[in-house]
């Protein structure tokens, strides 16, 4: 990885400020997705260092709660700045283990490091209500208060950026928090890790550990102590976990899957339309939870968009994005490599016509080739599936009533994005689209100041923006009352 600062390199858990090893001896070998090389070998934590992780942020909370916000923000922005100062190691450290071109790592790191400067800021504006009385003697008053001790769960896709939108506001809120990682992805997280040690965020607050994720999952969500847990993941685990938080009835956030549509109107601009679409559909490789997953075309403009997205897509260049000039990365696994073809096989059998793509790449390993399906229908397993890859279905529609239905007709609601030049078209359908996020003439979406979060299946809770650190926080309401006496 040729790293300036080798030290950033942990491969030990962090346990109330100390590297620990496992206490089971067992390690988890990180993989670099376009090599297939074993690049590290990290502690495997159990349920046990789990649980010691959680005691150490119980302790920790006790001191940091206390701390003025100012102090708080301060050891965040600090965090902050030794993340933009070391983002080139960090960017390395990611493409080896993720797979994702070095100049996504970059924009990664300085989007991760952006939530952390932001909820730094907001540490200092978290403000309670005086509101008036039932009675002329009494004041309802309100404050703010850390929701405990959190549990965070991560996914592999931005190993960087979701520990961030957590972790930040967490820590803003006065709460210290336990963080497992994906297995895939653990070294960003430990760096992360080192780097709020240097920062002077005091032991205890942030605990790093990754392992087992049923065993670890299994304490973070029985443990009594543990008062939030805080999911980005698939679907089908953020269920899992919130039928398991049921028990000690912890509060929730569940950053889940996606199904995106990708709306192109009769009157859009077709360049914008195709420039959107090409970073939205194929950036880290097609996974990415926000993803348009269903690229929805008018009658009257589909052939000129796809001739121009398909000439976009044979411009890319696929390898491992360690290398300058590559476009795409390898998947995360060759187990993705198969589902993603599965998805495709079965879409083509039931009628989807291949336009370019789909199959492995010649290079083999995780390598996916950018792919076009064409006259895509709901019925598809395309359409109907989150894809996790670079793979574009193409959706013909004839009226907005029918583009909305087509949009709509999902489990999920993360993420919609549509393009018009109609201003009164861009509030009839931004109103209709049952979606947290709708971007309009946009392909990316995603920054500190505005609330990430879906709909339906896609979860609950908000990242991200004023509204990110409310779900860290308890509001106690305080009836004063005696006050004519
Ligand atoms: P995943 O399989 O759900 O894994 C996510 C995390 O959950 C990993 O840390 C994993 O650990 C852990 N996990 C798996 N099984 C668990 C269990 N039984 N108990 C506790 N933890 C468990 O998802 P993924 O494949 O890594 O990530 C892709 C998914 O994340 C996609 O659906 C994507 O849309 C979604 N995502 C959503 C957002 C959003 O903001 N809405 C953002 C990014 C990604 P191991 O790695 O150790 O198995």
């Amino acid at each position: 990885m040729k790293l300036n600062d080798t030290t950033l390199l942990k491969t030990n858990a962090l346990i109330d400020g100390e590297w620990v090893s496992s206490d089971t001896n067992d390690v988890l070998p990180v993989k670099n997705p376009a090599t297939g090389d074993i690049i590290a070998e990290v502690a495997k934590s159990s349920a046990n260092q789990t649980k010691m992780a959680i005691d150490a942020s119980a302790d920790a909370m006790e001191d940091w709660k206390n701390l003025p916000a100012k102090a708080r923000a301060n050891l965040l922005r600090t965090w902050f700045e030794l993340m933009i100062t070391n983002q080139e190691d960090l960017a390395k450290i990611m493409t080896a283990e993720q797979g994702k071109t070095l100049a996504e790592s970059r924009g990664e790191i300085a989007y991760g490091a952006a939530f952390i400067e932001w909820f730094g800021e907001q540490a200092k504006r978290i403000d309670g209500d005086i509101i008036p009385g039932p009675s002329k003697d009494k004041r309802i008053v309100c404050i703010k208060q850390p929701v405990g001790v959190v549990a965070a769960i991560t996914p592999w896709n931005f190993p960087n950026a979701m520990i961030a939108r957590k972790a930040a506001p967490a820590l803003a809120a006065g709460c210290s928090i336990v963080i497992k990682p994906a297995s895939e992805t653990p070294l960003s997280a430990l760096a992360m890790g080192e780097l709020s040690m240097r920062a002077g965020i005091p032991k205890g607050v942030i605990n790093i550990l990754a392992g087992n994720s049923s065993e670890i999952g299994a304490e973070m969500t029985s443990n009594p102590i543990v008062r939030k847990l805080t999911f980005t993941g698939s679907t089908e685990i953020g269920k899992l976990l919130e039928a398991q938080c049921a028990s000690t009835m912890k509060k929730t956030s569940m950053e889940l899957g996606g199904n995106a549509p990708f709306i192109v109107f009769e009157d859009a601009d077709i360049d914008a339309a195709v420039a959107g679409a090409m970073i939205s559909k194929y950036r880290n490789a097609g996974q990415t939870c926000v993803c348009s997953n269903r690229i929805l075309l008018h009658d009257a403009i589909y052939d000129e968009f796809l001739e121009k997205f398909l000439t976009a897509t044979r411009e890319l260049t696929i390898g491992n994005g360690a290398e300058d000039h590559i476009s795409i990365g390898p998947l995360i696994n060759e187990k993705a490599v198969r589902d993603v073809d599965k998805l495709v096989q079965a879409s083509v059998r039931s009628g989807a016509e291949l336009i370019c793509g789909g199959s492995p790449h010649p290079l083999g390993g995780c390598f996916y080739q950018p792919t076009i399906l064409n006259e895509v229908s709901s019925e598809m397993p395309v359409f109907r599936n989150e894809i996790f890859g670079p793979v574009a279905p193409l959706v013909r529609f004839s009226s907005e009533a029918e583009a909305i239905s087509l949009a709509n007709d999902t489990e999920f609601g993360l993420a919609a994005y549509f393009y018009t030049r109609d201003v009164g078209r861009v509030w009839r359908v931004s109103e209709a689209l049952d979606y947290g996020i709708v971007g309009i003439n946009e392909g990316i979406i995603s920054n500190e100041m505005a609330p990430f979060g879906g709909m339906k299946e896609s979860g609950s809770g908000r990242e991200g923006s004023k509204y990110g650190v409310d779900d860290y926080l308890e509001i106690k309401y305080i009836l004063m009352g005696g006050l004519d006496r």
